[in-house]
């Protein structure tokens, strides 16, 4: 069975809760939300300026809470995944020190998003966090926390509302604060995002085309295989043809990137699946960044009538595959996948989402 992914309305009440709950005789005020994504193809392309065609998914993370007097900023996770204290307290005043990076790591995310915020001074304010992106598994909870954070910040202290430019403030804080130097890729989509459309992303540009993607005889699986390898580094081949096998791949995965964006747009299914299986070989192969786990559900899905593709999606090392799939297969592929693979995988059944936005609290 795939996991029921919580509505909205069920996280925005998650957080309201926990935030009278911390802060006793206090109601939150204002609330937003950013969604994690799936990479559908491109991938290890947007550092390297090439294309992407990710979509936002249902899976999102929520932010509720108030201004405050002064110039602290108080901050609580409920996630159980993030490392302790869920509660951090710091003072916004002149960008302080309390805002470098530090510990809990967690935070840092928050502190950059602040530290490059586009409209300063921001007051004093507090914030619960709830997501229901699984964390460091590929579907991007990382951005879809910064976006998310940045959302609520506008609404606290509003910037000019451009959003490529919110996009890139969250991507540094990404690099200055949690010390990872990703692409544009997570904080595009999360906040760029359409429903029912995939976004074919130049990274080089920024120039983005929605792709329709809201077929009801279609289905997009994600499979966490719920492991997580550390990044081994692989040496052992003669330097210049380990640099040949990654460049390779990056050519051939933003050729393979355009043209399955055509295919997407035109129903033509089977082809952009060949393409998402072509793209997970020469991850495998090429970039070298899959492992056995997602080799097995990738195969796995693959025997399954109906599967038109699959690959691993996202960093690798583990994390999650996407498998695009007729709707009316969609229980056997995931039975199918239990039966084959050795390990507890959990499925996410998504369609494209919109991205980052306010919510309203009731
Ligand atoms: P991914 O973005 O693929 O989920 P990352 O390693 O890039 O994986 O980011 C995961 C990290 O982001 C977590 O370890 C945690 O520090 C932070 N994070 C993401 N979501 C939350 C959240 N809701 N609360 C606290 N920290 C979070
Ligand atoms: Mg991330």
């Amino acid at each position: 069975m795939a996991s029921q992914i919580p509505s909205l309305v069920e996280l925005v009440s998650e957080a309201s809760s926990l935030y009278k709950q911390t802060f006793p005789g206090e109601t939150p005020q204002i609330a937003a939300c950013a969604p994690g994504r799936v990479n559908l193809i491109g991938e290890h392309t947007d550092y390297n300026q090439g294309y992407v065609l990710p979509m936002a998914l249902p899976l999102v993370t929520v932010v509720v809470g108030s201004p405050s007097p002064g110039d602290d900023a108080i901050i609580v996770t409920a996630t159980e995944h993030a490392d302790e204290p869920r509660r951090v307290n710091f003072s916004l005043a002149n960008k302080g020190p309390t805002l470098s990076p530090g510990a809990p790591y967690w935070a840092n995310y928050v502190k950059g998003v602040i530290h490059h915020y586009r409209a300063q001074p921001l007051p004093g304010f507090k914030a619960v966090v709830v997501s229901s992106v699984p964390l460091g598994g590929g579907l991007s909870s990382s951005a879809s926390l910064e976006v998310a954070f940045y959302t609520f910040l506008q609404q606290l202290r509003p910037d000019d509302g451009d959003k490529i430019l919110k996009a890139v403030a969250c991507q540094q804080a990404e690099h200055t604060h949690a010390g990872v130097p990703c692409g544009i890729m997570d904080q595009f989509v999360s906040v760029l995002g359409k429903e029912g459309h995939a976004l074919l992303i130049d990274c080089r540009s920024l120039e983005t085309i929605p792709v329709p993607l809201a077929d009801p005889d279609l289905v997009i699986l994600i499979t966490n295989s719920n492991v997580k390898h550390s990044l081994a580094s692989r040496f052992r081949d003669k330097l210049d043809d380990v640099i040949y096998r990654r460049a390779r791949h990056v050519i051939e995965e933003n050729h393979r990137t355009v043209k399955a964006a055509e295919f997407l747009k035109r129903g033509a299914y089977h082809e952009f699946g060949q393409l998402m299986l072509e793209s997970h070989n020469s991850l495998r192969d090429l970039y070298e960044v899959s492992c056995k786990d997602l080799d097995g559900l990738v195969s796995a899905a693959m025997e399954v009538n109906g599967v038109f593709g699959s690959r691993m999606t996202g960093g690798g090392f583990g994390g999650c595959t996407v498998t695009l799939l007729k709707a009316h297969v969609i229980d056997r592929t995931i039975q199918h996948i239990q039966e084959r693979y050795h390990g507890t995988p959990t499925f996410f059944v998504t369609t494209p989402s919109e991205g980052a936005r306010n919510l309203q609290l009731s």
